[in-house]
């Protein structure tokens, strides 16, 4: 594919990283009715929406921080090779507007909004936004089949209720996935679980309908590419999402998040676990839980952006290889 000037993102060449608007890694910005927005293959989206955090807050403020931020991601990947924005049609397509109000009434807007995007054949890649924000999302990409998931993260989010009741919070989304079918069991692996707990009701449930659990103590007993080659096993060909926790990593390296956990994965290792993807059908991925008023001089926020690149460039390499993003 020729590269379209229109979808390159702004080079540090051209303008300095701290200069101008700052939208996702410097793509355009192409929302819903604009009239290049069924070129986009692949759509960066901001979720500023932390309406199911249980302790403390701040995700909603994620997005700013995050395309702040991911002003410093260049064009190639030293690592893998990869080159993203060559490969496909890149675009940060804005924030979905929450109601932070009400929290119902936003899960219908973000429905709605990834709907449009779904339809439009983009796949999203979302900037968080506290874990619940994933839930809308899986009701928009799994509307008429349920989908495989790999989940970094220290927490299951599989628990049933908060306060004797409270069923739609952060530490709730994939308990309610299942219940409505957006998941398939069989095709769901967790990585990385770790920290106090309430009880095990999550870990419980996760066993009696087929969840496969990875805590941090078997990721770094069996090491990162068995333990990830096993998610991807289960993930099969079929449709995939991927949702990264960032307090997946210890919090020495991603502090401004809500609920860290210690002992978890360094910075290079939490890079690791996304190019162990390549391969997966991955029909939309999420970096969430950053919290900038609990970040340190924005280690956090380029912790996520740099994630969010690996996970770009995967997704990208998939595209290029012709796989079918929304069948
Ligand atoms: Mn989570
Ligand atoms: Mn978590």
């Amino acid at each position: 594919m020729s590269v379209d000037p229109f979808f390159t993102p702004v080079s540090g060449f051209d303008l300095p990283r701290f200069a101008g608007l700052a939208s996702f890694m410097r793509l355009p910005h192409v929302p819903p009715g604009h009239p290049r927005f069924n070129e986009v293959q692949i759509g960066l989206i901001g979720a500023p929406w932390d309406g199911g955090t249980t302790n403390r807050p701040g995700p909603r403020h994620g997005p700013r921080a995050l395309r702040d931020a991911s002003t410093m991601i260049r064009a190639q990947n030293a690592a893998t090779g990869h080159r993203p924005f060559e490969a496909v049609r890149c675009a940060d397509l804005g924030d979905v507007a929450p109601n932070p109000a009400d929290l119902m009434d936003t899960m219908a807007r973000m429905e709605a909004f990834y709907s449009t995007v779904r339809a439009a054949g983009i796949v999203p890649l979302t900037a968080g936004g506290d874990h619940l924000c994933t839930l809308p999302i899986l009701r928009a990409l799994a509307k008429d089949r349920p989908l495989g998931m790999i989940h970094f993260d220290s927490h299951t989010d599989l628990f049933h209720s908060y306060f004797g009741g409270t069923m739609f919070t952060h530490g709730t989304p994939f308990r309610r996935a299942v219940e409505e079918g957006l998941l398939e069991p069989a095709r769901v692996t967790m990585i990385g679980i770790r920290g106090s707990a309430y009880d095990m009701e999550d870990r419980d449930f996760a066993r009696s309908v087929g969840i496969r659990v990875i805590p941090i103590e078997e990721l770094f007993g069996r090491g990162l590419e068995d333990c990830v080659g096993e998610a991807r096993e289960r993930a099969g060909a079929a449709p995939t999402y991927i949702s990264y926790d960032i307090d997946f990593i210890d919090p020495a390296f991603a502090p401004g998040t809500g609920t860290p956990e210690i002992g978890g994965p360094n910075s290079f290792q939490a890079l690791q676990v996304v190019r162990l993807l390549e391969g997966v059908n991955i029909i939309g991925a999420d970096v969430v839980e950053v919290s900038p008023p609990f970040d340190l001089g924005s280690m956090t926020a380029f912790m996520g952006v740099t994630v969010m690149f690996e996970l770009l460039c995967v997704m990208a390499a998939q595209a290029n290889a012709g796989m079918a993003a929304n069948p």
